[in-house]
């Protein structure tokens, strides 16, 4: 084994995506622009997308000074025309989209009582429909070509149910849904589906998860955050360059058998 290849992190990171388009949605920050790195530096040239343009420019431009192909096109996922732009955008710049990684997602918790329609729609629209309009978007086109990957960010709230998240569980259990059937529906054509399924990450969204519970509770930001780390056997948060890793991995040549999968990664405390 070479030095380079005993690094911790994206030193074992091989040609696996050489020539490959991969469109990754939420890739402006957080988790998004972790798999956008990876999948860069597995060779894919990558369309990087999100809502605010800023964030996306500049993980585009970061990849483009790493020596990588990638553009960013703005879509709000929840939108089936932006959507319908992103396809067409995406499919101008790469040519043929091989990957797509659905990670845009938003969170937000309450008590039952206290969720709007509207609060619920939202969530919704972003997390289940998002993830359904873009694989409705690139997905034929990979059946048709028998090779594809598609990866969904879900949750460990795609696997069980916890306080005041039952409409960030429903809508991740949905995800967990549509990545079996669509897994199963695409099993013979050479594209697989999965789902990965985190538990607190140490991204921008947790801040905020941090800080809305400081705001209703009243309690100490660093208490609030050991609380959470607290949650995970292995009491830390999960680190975005780990969800990234298991993510492109899942979209790499020799990962075709695992299919309609959602693979946990919490340190071990959902099993099963
Ligand atoms: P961040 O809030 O840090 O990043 C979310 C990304 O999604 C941003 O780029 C954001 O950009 C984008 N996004 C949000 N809404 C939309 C939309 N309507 N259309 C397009 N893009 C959108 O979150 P994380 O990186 O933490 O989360 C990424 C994914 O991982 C989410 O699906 C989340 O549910 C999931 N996850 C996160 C965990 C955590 O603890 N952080 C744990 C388990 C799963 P913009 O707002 O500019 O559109």
């Amino acid at each position: 084994m070479s030095e380079e290849t005993t690094e911790p992190g994206r030193g074992d990171a091989g040609r696996g995506l050489a020539g490959r388009g991969a469109v990754i949605t939420g890739g402006g920050r957080g988790i998004g622009a972790e798999v956008a790195r990876g999948l860069a530096a597995e060779g894919a040239r990558v369309v990087v997308s999100a809502r605010s343009e800023a964030e996306i420019d500049a993980v585009a431009a970061e990849l483009r000074e790493g020596g990588a192909e990638a553009w960013a096109v703005p879509c709000d996922v929840a939108d089936p025309e932006a959507v319908r732009a992103l396809h067409d955008r995406a499919v101008e710049r790469l040519g043929t989209v091989d990957v797509l990684i659905n990670n845009a997602g938003i969170a937000s918790s309450a008590p039952l009582a206290a969720i709007t329609l509207d609060e619920w729609q939202r969530l919704f629209a972003v997390n289940v429909t998002g993830t359904f309009l873009c694989t409705r978007a690139f997905v034929p086109a990979m059946v048709e070509r028998g090779w594809g990957r598609v990866v969904n960010v879900a949750s460990i709230a795609g696997r069980i149910g916890a306080p005041y998240i039952s409409a960030y569980a429903a809508s991740k259990h949905a995800v967990v849904g549509f990545t079996r059937a669509i897994g199963a529906e695409v099993a013979a054509r050479g594209v697989t589906v999965n789902a990965v399924c985190p538990g607190y990450v140490d991204t921008p969204m947790t801040d905020r998860s941090i800080a809305r519970i400081v705001e209703r509770t009243g309690r100490d930001a660093g208490d609030t955050r050991r609380f959470l780390e607290s949650a995970s056997p292995q009491k830390r948060l999960m680190d975005p360059e780990e969800v990234a890793w298991l993510t492109v991995r899942l979209c790499l040549p020799d990962a075709r058998g695992i299919n309609a999968q959602a693979i946990v990664l919490d340190g071990g405390g959902v099993q099963g």
